[in-house]
């Protein structure tokens, strides 16, 4: 075996003897795959991939997720065909690491109405969120070696990291990538802003640990003393880019902000989370109106726990979330959490087909329940496919329009006089009628000709108004010029 330890060891659940010859063999064909290639700043190319799929199996990613991480850039990198990759891995494999190769090629531009087609691309045109799963590992590796990287494309990375990236981790209910994601960014992004939050917290650091390390401890007392089985308890810090967000809204005062630091206390049950409640106020003052039930009422995007502040006694605050390790995974991982693992066992499910895929099949059936907070999924999706498409320029500009749409359409979304002019097309490189109906996640390229005009027969193909509306200004003003030409004649 190679290193492939490196991975098996981060994957919790049970591996079977199948499933680590399979990785063993997507490790050595991505390693030879790679074998000539540098990364920016000199280490091999496998690196990479390597570190992507690390990551996937630390976020508790099935296997074959595992192994398009491995092989995710195979394709666009190498001169491995699909079909070889079909040949080894099967077809569920080569459709990750394709989707992931299209969503390569999105590129962020700064305007608001790309940032918001590019989210919902993400999600509409995958239909598999393994593959936005598999994208951000990729991104999050790819931040974190953003050192060696010329600073325009640098900066333009970790600002697409922070206005598509987290945003949609964030929707799926991804809080740990969220914020790893957008504290890898944040110096890139904004270094001036990134400096005065690590200065402000030099000062204060070593604060905070000490009073939290009081709370800490007189807790555990008294969770022994009243005999609540707890799972754990740890504190976290708050994420550097989310609390400089929080101070801008708090006029850059640190003081203000009472969850710099909070503690975390996992426990069994739901019951246990309110007796840790009770338990919490009986010792220290709460701070009125921040106490927060997010078990009763989630937050949109499915986080549930207990949150209160409390005033700690050594003249501060302190922030403490009770929840149950399930509530504790799945704010972690979100829809990832969803996927291979049962909560609260620690270990894997049986790996039957329709077990694995159940999450995706949930994802189309959920229903509009109220109290269910995998609601917002439900919303998520229907407000994503809205019998919308997604179609790229050739430089990964993402244009949305409705279904059934024809490169007219597409050019006439661009341009009028790319619509006028437009005299052939290629769709994913393919020449292609122009007439054609267009798929989500086509990527578009309109021939144009001087000579070449719009005729009455497109009136029937085209689905967008903005296209109907041209045509027809086309065909007036042309009908009247050869109407005006012929009475010259005569
Ligand atoms: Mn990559």
């Amino acid at each position: 075996m190679s290193n492939l330890k490196e991975i098996i060891d981060l994957i919790t659940g049970k591996v079977s003897k199948k499933e680590e010859e399979l990785l063993d063999k997507a490790y050595k064909f991505a390693e030879n795959a790679h074998k000539d290639q540098k990364r920016m700043d000199g280490s091999p190319y496998f690196t990479h991939v390597l570190e992507t799929a690390k990551i996937l199996a630390k976020l508790g990613m099935d296997t074959p997720t595992i192994i398009a991480g491995l092989l995710h850039d195979v394709l666009e990198d190498t001169q491995i065909t699909e079909e070889e990759m079909r040949k080894e891995f099967g077809d569920d494999i080569v459709f990750l690491v394709n989707g992931v190769t299209k969503l390569g090629t999105l590129k962020y531009r700064g305007h608001e109405r790309h940032v918001e087609s590019l989210r919902k691309f993400f999600v509409a045109m995958t239909n598999d969120l393994r593959v936005v799963i598999i994208k951000f590992a990729d991104r999050l590796h790819n931040l974190r070696t953003l050192q060696s990287l010329k600073e325009e494309k640098r900066k333009r990375i970790a600002m697409e990291s922070i206005e598509v990236y987290a945003p949609l981790a964030n929707r799926l209910g991804m809080g740990k990538l969220k914020g790893e994601i957008e504290d890898a960014a944040f110096p890139f992004a904004y270094p001036k802003e990134y400096k005065e939050v690590e200065d402000m917290l030099k000062d204060s650091k070593d604060m905070y640990q000490e009073y939290l390390k009081e709370v800490h401890e007189e807790l555990i007392k008294e969770l022994k003393k009243n005999k609540v089985k707890f799972v754990e308890i740890n504190y976290r810090t708050k994420h550097k880019y989310s609390l400089w967000k929080k101070l801008l809204r708090h006029d850059m005062d640190l003081e203000k902000i009472d969850d710099i630091v909070a503690l975390r206390v996992i426990v069994e049950n739901i019951e246990e989370c309110y007796r840790v409640l009770g338990i919490i106020h009986s010792i220290w003052r709460p701070l009125p109106g921040r106490i927060k039930d997010y078990i009763a009422v989630p937050k949109p995007n499915g986080y549930r726990s207990i949150h209160t502040t409390i005033f700690t006694g050594l003249g501060g605050t302190a922030e403490i979330q009770i929840r149950t390790q399930e509530m504790h995974n799945e704010a972690a991982y979100g829809i990832a959490a969803h996927f291979a693992y049962k909560e609260g066992t620690g270990k894997k499910n049986s790996q039957s087909e329709s077990e694995k895929f159940k999450w995706i099949e949930e994802l189309k059936n959920f229903n509009y329940e109220l109290d269910d907070p995998k609601k917002y999924l439900e919303h998520l999706k229907t407000d994503f496919f809205n019998d919308r498409i997604f179609i790229f320029t050739p430089k990964g500009d993402v244009v949305d329009l409705p279904e059934g749409s024809s490169p007219i359409d597409f050019a006439y979304s661009i341009h009028s006089d790319l619509g006028n002019h437009i005299s052939g097309v290629k769709v994913n490189n393919k020449i292609a009628p122009i007439l054609s109906t267009l798929k989500n996640g086509d990527i578009v390229e309109i021939v144009t000709k001087k000579d070449s005009h719009p005729s009455s027969k497109w009136l029937e193909h085209v689905k967008t108004n903005m296209a109907k509306k041209n045509i027809r200004s086309y065909l007036e003003k042309n009908s009247l010029i050869s109407k005006l030409k012929s009475f010259g004649r005569s």
